[in-house]
């Protein structure tokens, strides 16, 4: 009936348009939404198509949609006809990273991604509004980026501008201590057997190598900064989302991407108009950040809470902090399985 509004949230993990769905009884009743979208499903009383309206949308009446159940049929088919690859397949390697700091990933990661489960498919995942109260702990932040995104400088000056209310997730490295840094600061410095041993007693929750010394963060290093009560940003991996997604940590997750032009004007490479050194940023490299990031956001985008486009690293900033004091004052949608 109609006083009984329905409680079902649906966050939608793949993006729908009725009008290229040859299996829908009606194109016209049908509700097309975007990945990301919340839906709020008012009728699941058909196995397989739910009505549902989009949250957000004034418009009032509901539409079609495939139900979790038959989304998910349907996709584990394409994949076994071959039709359609797995979403989850690791992507194409980027080629020749010259400006590399894509750390190599160890361990069980590296292990060939297999057909997953039916529950693994992309369809919908049901969520929930949630507020954090006063002297709760507050959501994790995970900043992941693409190429050229930058993100480390843009946590590092938000966190500066705020130390009180912002920490940062210390990593561990064996790479040596420059004279400027402090152990504890911006690494904990560890030998390279510290290191092993700690990653075969997990306590990592990701960890790489680059030339030639290894890096990783640990849960530890999280909670202790949550333990302090601050709001905790971690930049990580994005597989370490695969650990991260649990009520403990509530992640909050920010894609940060830089803005990239259509193309180089030719011309503008060379010195800036002040006569410094300005770094030369050819068409290969602008394809490059492109390809990360459409591989970004195709292998992690469904996780992603907010995408941020980075124009400058001052509007940037200026946009983090934002999304932070948001984040803190206002209701969130979550999966409904971490307030159970
Ligand atoms: P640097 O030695 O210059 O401080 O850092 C080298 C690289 O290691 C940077 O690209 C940085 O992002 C990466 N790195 C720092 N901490 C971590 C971490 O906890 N995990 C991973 N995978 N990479 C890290």
């Amino acid at each position: 009936d109609r006083l009984k509004e329905s409680k079902v949230y649906m966050k939608a993990l793949f993006d729908y348009n009725p009008s290229e769905d040859k299996a829908t009884p009606c194109q016209e009743a049908g509700l097309p939404f975007k990945r990301g979208d919340i839906l709020q499903v008012v009728s699941h009383d058909d196995p397989t198509w739910w009505q549902a309206k989009r949250v957000g949308d004034s418009n009032l009446r509901a539409g079609l949609i495939p139900s979790k159940s038959f989304q998910e049929r349907r996709l584990a088919y394409r994949v076994k006809m071959g039709t359609m690859p797995h979403l989850r397949s690791p992507g194409r390697p980027l080629s020749g990273l010259r400006r590399s700091f894509r750390l190599s990933r160890k361990g069980r990661q590296d292990t060939p991604e297999e057909t997953p489960p039916e529950s693994e498919f992309l369809t919908y995942e049901e969520v929930t509004r949630y507020q954090q109260r006063p002297g709760e702990r507050p959501r994790l932040v995970v900043m992941i980026g693409s190429l050229g995104a930058r993100i480390n400088e843009l946590k590092q000056r938000v966190i500066a501008e705020n130390p009180h209310r912002y920490g940062v997730a210390v990593p561990h490295t064996t790479r040596p201590k420059k004279t400027h840094e402090k152990d504890g600061v911006e690494y904990h410095f560890v030998s390279k057997q510290a290191f092993d041993a700690d990653a075969q007693n997990n306590k990592f929750i990701e960890y790489g190598e680059y030339k030639e010394n290894l890096y990783g963060t640990s849960l530890e290093a999280i909670r202790s900064v949550q333990a302090k009560n601050k709001l905790c940003i971690a930049d990580v991996q994005p597989e370490a989302l695969k650990t991260l997604r649990t009520a403990e940590f509530k992640p909050y997750v920010i894609f940060v991407k830089p803005r990239i032009p259509e193309s180089q004007p030719r011309h503008t490479s060379g010195t800036s108009p002040a006569g410094g050194e300005q770094y030369r940023i050819t068409d290969e490299d602008l394809e490059e950040m492109r390809q990360s990031g459409a591989q970004m956001d195709q292998q992690y985008g469904h996780w992603v809470d907010r995408v941020l486009v980075k124009e400058d690293m001052a509007s940037a900033c200026a946009e983090l902090r934002g999304i932070l004091e948001r984040l803190e004052r206002e209701p969130s949608w979550v999966p409904v399985s971490w307030l159970r």
